[in-house]
């Protein structure tokens, strides 16, 4: 069964969430009080509709609460917003992300009961100075203000142990999930795997103990 999804709010965030999930094999249902963005996404996304998800009279009649997961992205009208995912909550939706303007906005969104909460331009600037920061870090997703999952480029210091030798999870209390290698990726390696020069390992943990990993073995 195809995933089912509804985003509201066209700009360019909402915008590429669309395209992308339609790319990807999705239903889409796009929602924007603008009627010229509406236009724009008719013949993208599976059904275009101008709304104003503020009334929740609006919501119900759209039956928005029959999908899984709703996207807002509603940007500068942090009223409409806030509004927005009030409502959507009250309905039960299972899955809400919401895209925060600002730090306050964030604090309201989940105080509200937001299940994600993204910071697009924030997480995308703390993405890439992490990436400019250390060579071997190729990539970096945050999982809370503390934990992160980073790709880090496997070093000449660790190449030839096994997970088990090298005793990462008790020595820095990091755990490596994944090993890419070449077109092949190890998901969960064993403790036995040994790790070659040129792996790109996917690390979990607290980011305090990737610090201290990275410095220390890569
Ligand atoms: P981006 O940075 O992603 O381009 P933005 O932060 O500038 O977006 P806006 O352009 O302010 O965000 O808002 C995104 C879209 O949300 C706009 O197209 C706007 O018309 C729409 N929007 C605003 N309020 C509502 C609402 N109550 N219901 C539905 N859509 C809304």
């Amino acid at each position: 069964m195809k995933k089912e999804f509804v985003v509201i709010g066209l700009g360019r965030f909402g915008g590429s969430i669309v395209r992308e999930l339609v790319k990807q094999g999705a239903n889409v249902m796009a929602i924007d009080t603008d009627s010229e963005r509406i236009d724009e996404f008719a013949q993208i996304a599976t059904q275009a509709v101008v709304a104003d998800t503020t009334e929740e009279s609006v919501i119900k009649s759209l039956g928005i609460w029959n999908f899984e997961h709703v996207i807002v992205a509603i940007g500068e009208n942090i009223q409409a917003s806030i509004l927005t995912t009030l409502i959507l909550k009250e309905l039960g939706v299972p899955q809400i992300t919401v895209k925060a303007q600002n730090d306050y906005h964030e604090k309201v969104l989940r105080k509200i009961g937001a299940d994600y909460v993204v910071h697009p331009e924030r997480d995308m600037g703390i993405r890439i100075a992490n990436n400019m920061m250390s060579n071997s870090v190729l990539d970096y997703l945050e999982l809370s203000g503390e934990h992160s999952i980073v790709e880090i480029k496997a070093s000449e210091k660790i190449a030839g142990h096994s997970l088990i030798e090298l005793d990462i999870r008790a020595k820095y209390g990091v755990n490596i999930v994944g090993i890419t290698r070449g077109d092949e990726i190890m998901v969960s390696p064993a403790a036995t795997d040994r790790i070659e020069v040129g792996d790109i390992l996917l690390v979990i943990g607290a980011d305090v103990d990737i610090d201290r990993f990275v410095q220390k073995v890569i």
